[in-house]
């Protein structure tokens, strides 16, 4: 035996057992999916033959022939699925077949629960693509030859924990897998079952795929046989790019099927937009929004994104080249007709077409949710659940969608004081007070510090609505968006509140009474707290807590500057020196009002750094020196107590 030619056995990675026994486990209910997913990775395997074939003929090998067969032995108890697409080198059969190669394969162990149905939607939304043919097969045999190789490779396992991998012969390029199906599942060896299974699952795939379909013989009037029993090759699906083909003639369950191929998931998508648009630049596209996130969403560098065909010849679907990163969930196809088809992936990278074809597709997808928001609210925060985080970032992200994008945007607000964010700036500003000029906001670490903020006193009291935010992307989105419909966005833990138009008289003479009571109160207490703060002013933001804290109007926010020490940024180290809020104390607290009347300048100190220290721990934030506050705040309960 050559060294090529050596027979291995390798172990599985730990996590493809794992994955292989619950997806037994929890897909048996819907077993017949096994073949939809090898035809999808026939199908995608042809596209990618077909690809490289554009700058490499010889890879056709003489025949440019593209299609999957599936054929059934009822003697062998097999089925057998052969593509005649790109194949597999050796490596890639370990790197592929016995290693998930995915990102976010992590985060998917993690949130397994041990519960059936859960875990079961769970594998669906992480995809589960080969390992589907163990739900049907106790043994799986994969032969395959990567187009323009010698060696093919075969591999084999009972999906109990290892596989053999060894080098053989295979004339023809290309994948052919054969399931060895388990006891009882005899079902699938039956011509008309399997036939049903490929038209209802993927009658979508452009490639033919092909049955033998046996014919009887054919006999004349008089019982005279005119044609011998004969097999004939049957093309079963129709064969044609679901894309191209009119809106009238694919019916939903079309539409989702093919979501499912080139969503690489099990669920239905949420919604879709299908489009041919025409003029310098044609294309015609077919886009997605899948139910659920994908596991990878957060992962950098995550591939899977829309498809580029190039008049129905796949091109990449290399993430960002078709979509911004904030639409990153998008799935689907967009198909030029006007593109020239011996480009290179760099090339495409430049090309203005395909910026002018990603501005288009950008504009069809925030249409279809403007349209999802305004038609179907239940879908729409169906669909802010899970991908609300990552739209935010378009309003940072797509200067140019930038309107569109905010009228997207979804928060809470102290008009529900619920965590579901389902307020619209649009509905925000149709509720504004006469004389509100600007949309408030608070932002916290999070929604109950948000919704408890000291700062959100006055603002109760004057029945005027807040929004909360409490995300981390929040603080990012904020400082990118400062306007919404002509009225600019103010947090109301910052600067002057202008507020004030809604006082009433009594309300303002009221004001300027205690100001100047309480001057040489301020006075006393900035020399306290020093270099802590910028000013000590009376406050019109509380009603109820004694003390808050405020920052000018162009500073970082108090959370914000959390958020970057927390990132392990230095203030110092950007320059930005940390911003020194304002200190405001609510003349109406019985605290306030009391140390007013305190002579001993040791306790009026004590009292001071302790409202000061509240003031920080009530919006959520973190003492510099927790055990010099519990000192004072144990002195003075023990004075209490004397
Ligand atoms: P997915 O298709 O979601 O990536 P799979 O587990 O189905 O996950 O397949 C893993 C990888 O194995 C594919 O991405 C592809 O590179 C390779 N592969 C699977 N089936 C084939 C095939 N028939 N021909 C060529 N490559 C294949």
């Amino acid at each position: 035996m050559t060294v090529e030619a050596k027979k291995e056995t390798l172990g599985f990675q730990t996590e493809v057992k794992h994955l292989l026994h619950l997806m037994i486990n929890s897909l048996y209910s819907n077993k017949e999916i096994f073949l939809r997913e090898l035809i999808s990775n026939g199908s995608d395997a042809a596209d990618k033959l077909r690809f490289e074939a554009l700058s490499n003929e010889s890879l056709y090998e003489g025949n440019s022939d593209l299609s999957i067969r599936v054929d059934f032995d009822k003697d062998e108890r097999t089925i057998t699925i052969a593509d005649s697409g790109i194949g597999m080198t050796r490596e890639e059969v370990q790197d592929h077949i016995g290693t998930i190669a995915k990102s976010g394969t992590k985060q998917f162990f993690e949130k397994l629960t041990g519960d059936q149905a859960k875990d079961s939607e769970l594998i669906g939304q992480f995809g589960v693509g080969f390992y589907s043919a163990f739900i049907v097969a106790d043994k799986v045999t994969l032969t395959t030859r990567k187009a323009g190789t010698k060696e093919a490779v075969r591999w084999i396992s009972a999906g109990e924990g290892d596989y053999t991998i060894e080098t053989v012969d295979k004339e023809t390029r290309g994948t052919e897998i054969v399931l060895h199906l388990k006891e009882g599942e005899d079902e699938f060896l039956d011509g008309y079952r399997l036939r049903s299974i490929i038209k209802k699952f993927s009658d979508h795939i452009s490639l033919p795929i092909i049955m033998s379909q046996d014919i009887p013989a054919e006999t004349d009037e008089d019982g005279k046989e005119t044609a011998p029993a004969r097999i004939e090759d049957e093309t079963v699906n129709s064969a044609s790019a679901l894309w191209t083909k009119s809106k009238d003639d694919i019916s939903d369950d079309d539409y989702n099927e093919f979501y499912k191929h080139v969503g690489h998931d099990f669920q239905d998508p949420l919604a879709h937009v299908h489009s041919k648009v025409e003029g310098v630049n044609e294309y015609t596209l077919l886009l997605y929004v899948p139910a659920r996130a994908p596991f990878d969403m957060w992962d950098r560098d995550a591939k899977h994104g829309v498809k580029l065909y190039i008049r129905k010849v796949f091109i990449t679907d290399d993430a960002e080249q078709l979509m911004p990163r904030y639409l990153r969930f998008v799935r689907g196809v967009i198909d030029a007709d006007t593109l020239p088809l011996n480009v290179s992936r760099e090339i495409l990278q430049q090309s203005k077409q395909i910026s002018t074809i990603k501005a288009g597709a950008v504009k069809k997808v925030l249409g279809l949710l403007k349209s999802m928001a305004k038609n179907d609210a239940e879908k729409y925060e169906k669909f802010w659940s899970e991908f609300g985080n990552v739209i935010k970032e378009g309003v940072i992200e797509d200067h140019k969608n930038k309107d569109a994008v905010a009228k997207l945007l979804r928060f809470s607000s102290t008009y529900t004081d619920k965590e579901k964010q389902d307020v619209a700036l649009a509905d925000y500003v149709e509720r504004m007070k006469e004389g509100q000029e600007k949309i408030y906001y608070v932002t916290a670490d999070s929604f109950s510090a948000a919704k408890n903020s000291p700062h959100l006193e006055i603002f109760r009291k004057k029945g005027v609505e807040v929004i909360l935010m409490a995300d981390r992307v929040d603080e990012w989105l904020i400082s990118n968006l400062t306007e919404f419909d002509g009225k600019s966005l103010q947090s109301v833990a910052k600067g002057e509140l202008d507020l004030d138009k809604l006082d009433t008289e009594e309300d303002k003479k009221e004001k300027e009474e205690t100001s100047k009571d309480f001057e040489a109160v301020l006075k006393q207490m900035k020399e306290v707290l020093g270099e802590k703060v910028s000013d000590v002013r009376v406050t019109n933001r509380l009603t109820d807590s004694p003390a808050c804290l405020v920052t000018g109007d162009n500073e970082m926010s108090l959370n914000m500057e959390r958020i970057m020490k927390e990132a392990g940024q230095s203030m110092d180290m950007m320059g930005m020196g940390g911003s020194k809020p304002i200190f405001e104390i609510n003349p109406t607290h019985a605290l306030v009002t009391n140390i007013k009347d305190e002579a001993d300048d040791e306790r009026f100190a004590d009292i001071t750094n302790i409202l000061f220290d509240q003031a920080i721990l009530s919006e959520g934030g973190q003492l510099d020196d927790p055990s010099a506050f519990v000192h004072k705040l144990n002195g003075l309960l023990q004075s209490l107590l004397k």
